[in-house]
């Protein structure tokens, strides 16, 4: 992750363990994998919930134990939505809950085929140990728990030839956007994120105080899936190239 391939790297699990506890019912996950839109290429029965993969040294690992307890202790009952009262959400835990976001989408990315997160992007998180300007984030609650986890992810180009890499990441009820630009064009990653209805900032040019559920509704997950989809559509090429690598990965 922080790029010091002469560190030796462990293997951790990209989905944290503990989040498995968050989600209702027992019994062998189904995981599934996709690439772009089609079918998935496979599919597999766990008995736990493993998505792992080698690429944290000691010192990696110690930034995101921190972050890792601390959403433990925070989003977990936003994950099993264990609550009926709003959750108050404060600029601090927003940005700490962007942080987990983009890690964790960061650690997915390597475990589904074709990596679309740059090295630079994972390098500089573990340097300043948060998202960089350039990330935006969003959080919403989801109804239901079909599935109960699921990733999807795409290198985006603007029309002016700048690029961005989005990101959904649903775990349980809870669900994050993650948008990186790659080169300029912010205006655009702010843009498309007004696309996302039922969506609350976390980190980005606007941060207003909030609670959780945002406006204090769920959204259907189907809901999610399309704008994300239609998201993932706005914005490609004139001349019709495919906007880079686009790969999907779905657990359940
Ligand atoms: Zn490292």
């Amino acid at each position: 992750m922080c790029g010091d391939d002469t560190k030796p790297l462990t293997r951790e699990h990209a989905l944290p363990t503990w989040t498995a506890g968050r989600i209702p019912g027992d019994g062998p996950w189904t995981v599934r994998l996709g690439e772009g839109n089609n079918a998935p290429d496979g599919q597999r029965e766990d008995a736990k919930l493993s998505v792992v993969t080698r690429t944290l040294c000691d010192e990696c690992r110690s930034v995101l134990n921190d972050l890792e307890e601390w959403a433990q202790r925070n989003l977990g009952q936003m994950m099993d939505a264990s609550t009926d009262r709003p959750i108050a959400a404060t600029p601090r835990a927003q940005r700490y809950a962007a942080s987990w976001a983009v890690k964790t989408v960061m650690m997915v990315d390597l475990c589904v085929p074709t990596s679309v997160v740059p090295q630079g992007v994972r390098e500089r998180f573990f340097r300043e140990r948060a998202p960089s300007d350039d990330a935006l984030v969003w959080w919403a609650a989801l109804s239901d728990m079909e599935p109960a986890y699921w990733f999807r992810r795409r290198l985006i180009t603007f029309e002016q030839g700048h690029s961005a890499v989005y990101a959904g990441l649903k775990v349980g009820h809870l669900g994050f956007v993650v948008a990186v630009r790659l080169s300029e064009a912010s205006l655009e990653l702010v843009r498309l994120g007004r696309m996302l209805d039922g969506f609350q900032p976390i980190h980005g040019p606007t941060l207003p105080h909030a609670a959780w559920p945002p406006e204090a509704r769920l959204i259907d997950f189907r809901q999610f899936d399309d704008e994300l989809n239609t998201m993932f559509a706005a914005r490609v090429q004139p001349n019709g190239v495919e906007p880079g690598d686009a790969a999907d990965g779905s657990a359940q």
